[in-house]
């Protein structure tokens, strides 16, 4: 993708997919990535922001929020209230409204249909 590490400035090579050893953080409100040779020192969090709940640097930014991704606490941003990025469409849940319409038109084609 093309960002470099915040620390040192290497950039990600690898481009499977899939689990990377890169680690996300946020700093200042902003997602940053950590390499793996950087984050063998100690204090590679030090700088990232922490939960407010559980106190984890695993964060991650997505849709103009930060979101904690041990223990699911989602904070709004401080400083801008325009969310910046598009619709994360990769793993987002399904909406309950379409799931709901969904049902109610299978229901009518069902009775269409003389089904039960
Ligand atoms: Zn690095
Ligand atoms: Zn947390």
């Amino acid at each position: 993708m093309g960002v470099p590490c915040y620390r040192c400035g290497v950039r990600q090579t690898d481009p499977e997919r899939g689990k990377s050893p890169w680690r996300r953080g946020v700093m200042h409100d902003q997602l940053v990535l950590i390499c793996p040779a950087c984050q063998e020192s100690a204090d590679w969090t030090a700088e990232l922001e922490r939960c407010a709940k559980c106190r984890s640097a695993h964060l991650i930014r997505r849709l103009g929020q930060v979101e904690c991704l041990d223990c699911g606490l989602v904070r709004e941003p401080e400083s801008s209230l325009v969310p910046i990025g598009g619709p994360d469409s990769a793993g987002s849940a399904p909406d309950p409204a379409a799931t709901a319409l969904a049902d109610e038109v299978g229901r009518a084609l069902d009775r269409l249909l003389g089904r039960r």
